[in-house]
């Protein structure tokens, strides 16, 4: 682990973390589903990393404590159901709906709110209703629970997806755990349907408790290795998933008589070898540990001397040799008792709960699986500093930061992947793209001219309308094909052959439409170019729109020529380029040139046709394109288009 650089870290064993689920889920009932609970970040372990690791262990629903922390997970990319396990508040009702978060019901007032939003909004969702059965929290207090069921359930746009309570005191009080059972039971028998989840258990129920009628259960610290009591031990073998550490930074002496840290708390009696620890109660370290907490350093364990401080503890190194500025400490986690999460929130009759999601505040979080790291999390608490992320997160948030800013996740996407690269490396300002491109081109055996085929093109997509005209194009070399295409106001370009005269005989366009107006046209041409201005006045009413063009041609190409290019210029998502041909060719060869995500194009071939398409929703860059290469019977004798 060398690349660590900071002062304290944590380390996250997702290995750990995947043992304990399965060792858990092992515990459920047979087709029971599990809920992780990653409120407060996870306990501290980080929710997104703990959220992706619980659904590829098969979690259904996610939990977290309010709409914040669920919509934190959606821009991340979470997508399977997310559970807001406390009441929420109305103003938290649109963020709700917009990043579909579940919301727990209990009360009557906020679930009507609730349902006249989605009925403005024209959606229907879904809600936990949370009953209380004795817990003496949240949740409709279990006499009411009956009616006010029946009341939520006759609303048009929610859906009762689940019903669930909560244990007051699982770990430890098995007698009102039944009690609570036989409460929640006796509310779900009265009513006149079962929802699709019913849920009681959090981690120590599912340990501790048999809840037959449940078909869901809620993961929480269970799954981070800590456990809730004693007794626990004995029916699950969990791995503590989180590990504090930190560094010695100076090690020194002291003499009887001398005493250690803020208001002398402690006094040696004889010579002490000490060491300081740069962490502190700002780091959750409890202040609580002072003179209590003990720290692992080689194996061995510390005694805290005196008081924690904010930033930095003194530890007893007296019995170790040889110990070193920049030796590890490990504050907590790990298998030792001694640093054990529950075992140093017992020494000051605290709760794990708390030390879990407290311990790390200023630390970053090492993902570590079978001992190697696999990602990292910035720093907690620390404003935004890009080179935290790996270049993919920093991506995931440019996106997710333009998608919002244009309230569109498509154009978000488009931007974040094509048109930042063209606008930072090509410093092309101007944004164009295309969709639906479909480009046809049938070439079929001339009469008049056997030496040539007889093309017919057809071209169509959909694109915003820059302007109320534009330009189909005919070059007559390559040089003159070349600035067509940095021209932004020709839709189509076509490389007519040396040998064919120019002349809108030999490269006739014979209908252009958009939104299937026939628009009118006029030629301009020279020895070099044709130039088609393609106009109409209904246009005017279309700029700024995406409309659909449709581009028809007929020219002629030389069959000596053997080959055919076909270029995709613009960014382009999802093309299909089909080349149609007479029977007299005799062999199609396809070479696609196409750079995006995918650079290898579906290619089907019949009898006389290949057809190119790339799959749906797929962005194509600019420089795409294709080269048919064919072979042809040639008729005798060669006639010369004049
Ligand atoms: C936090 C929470 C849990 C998880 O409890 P653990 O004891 O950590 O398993 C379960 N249910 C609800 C409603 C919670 O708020």
């Amino acid at each position: 682990m060398t690349q660590i650089q900071e002062r304290s870290w944590i380390e996250i064993d997702l290995g750990n973390y995947t043992h304990n689920i399965r060792a858990i889920r092992a515990k459920l009932a047979s087709g029971a589903r599990f809920l992780q609970i990653v409120k407060a970040d996870a306990y501290g372990h980080g929710a997104y990393e703990i959220a992706r690791r619980a659904i590829r262990e098969g979690a259904s629903f996610l939990g977290v404590a309010n709409s914040e922390e669920g919509m934190l997970l959606r821009y991340l990319g979470i997508t399977i159901p997310i559970i807001i396990l406390s009441p929420c508040l109305d103003t938290e009702i649109s963020t709700l709906i917009e990043y579909d978060l579940t919301p727990s019901v209990s009360d009557i007032e906020f679930t009507l709110a609730l349902d006249r939003f989605c009925e403005q909004k024209n959606v229907v969702r879904n809600v936990h209703v949370n009953v209380d059965t004795g817990m003496g929290r949240s949740g409709i207090y279990f006499a009411d629970a009956g009616g006010m069921i029946l009341k939520i359930a006759s609303m048009k746009n929610l859906k009762i997806q689940g019903i669930f309570s909560h244990f007051a005191a699982s770990e430890n009080d098995s007698s009102y755990t039944r009690f609570q059972i036989q409460r929640f039971e006796s509310i779900l028998k009265q009513l006149p349907f079962t929802p699709e989840y019913v849920h009681m258990a959090n981690s120590s129920a599912i340990v501790t408790a048999q809840i037959q009628f449940c078909n869901l259960a809620r993961v929480g610290i269970l799954g981070f290795g800590v456990y809730t009591d004693h007794s626990i031990k004995h029916h699950i073998l969990l791995k503590p998933v989180m590990v504090f550490k930190s560094r010695i930074s100076q090690v020194k002496h002291a003499y009887p008589g001398d005493s250690i840290g803020y208001n002398r708390t402690y006094t040696c009696e004889q010579r002490t070898r000490y060491a300081i620890v740069p962490v502190g109660y700002a780091d959750g370290y409890d202040y609580l540990l002072s003179n209590k907490g003990e720290v692992l350093v080689r194996g061995k364990k510390c005694r805290i001397l005196g008081k924690i401080s904010m930033d930095m503890i003194a530890i007893d190194i007296t019995q170790l040799d040889s110990i070193a500025v920049g030796d590890e400490v490990t504050l907590m986690g790990g298998e030792q008792e001694a640093v054990r999460c529950e075992h140093l929130a017992g020494l000051y009759n605290g709760s794990s709960y708390e030390l879990l999601c407290q311990i790390g505040r200023r630390a970053r979080r090492y993902y570590r699986e079978e001992g190697k790291t696999i990602s990292t999390s910035p720093l907690s608490r620390r404003g935004f500093v890009s080179k935290d992320f790996t270049d993919d997160k920093l991506g995931m948030i440019i996106e997710s930061a333009i998608s919002q800013r244009l309230q569109s996740k498509e154009i978000g996407s488009i931007i974040n992947d094509v048109i930042l690269k063209r606008f930072f490396i090509d410093r092309d300002r101007e944004i164009h793209y295309k969709k639906d491109f479909l480009h046809t081109v049938r070439f079929e055996d001339s009469d008049e001219y056997p030496d040539y085929f007889r093309v017919y093109t057809e071209l169509t997509f959909t694109k915003i309308l820059q302007s109320d005209f534009f330009y189909v194009a005919c070059a007559h070399n390559e040089e003159v094909l070349e600035k067509y295409f940095m021209r932004k106001d020709v839709e189509y370009r076509w490389l007519l052959d040396s040998s064919v005269p120019i002349m809108t005989d030999s490269f006739n366009v014979t209908r252009v439409c958009v939104n299937n107006h026939t628009l009118h046209h006029h030629v301009h041409a020279n020895h070099t170019f044709l130039e088609i201005r393609c106009f109409h006045e209904i246009l005017t009413k279309y700029v700024g729109q995406e409309v659909c063009f449709s581009i028809s041609t007929q020219t002629y190409y030389p069959r000596i020529k053997k080959q055919l290019s076909i270029y995709i210029s613009e960014m382009t998502k999802e093309a299909g380029i089909h080349f149609i041909y007479p029977q007299s060719v005799t062999s199609v060869e396809t070479v696609p040139f196409f750079s995006g995500k995918t650079r290898f194009p579906a290619i089907h071939r019949s009898a006389q046709a290949v057809k190119i398409h790339t799959a749906s929703d797929e962005w194509i860059f600019p420089t795409s394109g294709v080269v048919f290469v064919y072979a042809s019977v040639l008729k005798k004798g060669t006639v010369v288009i004049y």
